[in-house]
């Protein structure tokens, strides 16, 4: 067994809310990792095609607030710092050779499982990393990819919270209290993010 093992929850952050949080969470401890690290994405291309996502160094700052106090869940600023389009195989390599002696696991919704097919390259370089699957309200009962045929599917308490319902309520003006860390729920009300432009 490698001595360090961590968990990969790679995401758009638009905003952090309690599902990440506690997915997060349940996976270190049913795996026991000795953390988590919250992978922000630089520019999620496929949602980037179809809205306009918060600025990087805004998710980022939303993420280390929602894991301030908890030094078991780390922001990963990788895909950032390496810019462009977010490319799951570069951000692997790159993790892989900044820390080689850390055996990384790569933590997926099961909404996201079902679309690893659509990324750049099939998914191809899950095949050669540990995977472990969530359910998600929601997400159905979803038939794993063959290339994920060699994951771990760990319950988690299902909540039913996306950044997609937490952005829509706080455009309507809605509370996101109770969604999200009081921390985000601060920075959200207080620079007036996915508020309409009226
Ligand atoms: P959006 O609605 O904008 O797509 P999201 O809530 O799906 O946002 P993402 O940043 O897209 O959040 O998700 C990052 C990762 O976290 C994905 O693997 C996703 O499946 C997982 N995830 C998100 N919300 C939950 C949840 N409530 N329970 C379990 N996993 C979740
Ligand atoms: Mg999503």
């Amino acid at each position: 067994m490698p001595a360090v093992r961590v968990g990969l929850l790679g995401g758009t952050f638009d905003p952090p809310h309690l599902g990440h949080l506690l997915a997060a969470t349940e996976v270190r401890e049913a795996l026991g990792l000795d953390a988590v690290r919250l992978v922000v994405a630089n520019d999620p291309w496929q949602k980037s095609a179809e809205r306009r996502v918060t600025p990087a160094g805004t998710r980022l700052r939303l993420c280390a607030a929602a894991t301030a106090a908890d030094p078991l869940l780390v922001v990963d600023d990788v895909e950032v710092r390496l810019g462009g389009v977010t490319w799951t195989a570069r951000t692997l390599d790159h993790l892989h050779r900044e820390h080689p002696e850390v055996e990384f696991v790569v933590v997926l919704g099961a909404d996201a499982a079902s679309r690893v097919p659509t990324w750049r390259d099939g998914g191809a370089c899950l095949r050669r990393v540990p995977v472990a699957v969530v359910d998600r309200p929601g997400a159905g009962e979803t038939d794993l990819p063959g290339l994920l045929g060699h994951a771990t599917r760990v319950p988690v308490t299902q909540v039913d919270v996306s950044s997609t319902e937490v952005r829509r309520r706080a455009a309507e003006g809605r509370s996101i209290a109770y969604l999200v860390p009081d921390a985000v729920r601060s920075i959200v009300e207080r620079e007036r993010l996915y508020r309409r432009r009226s």
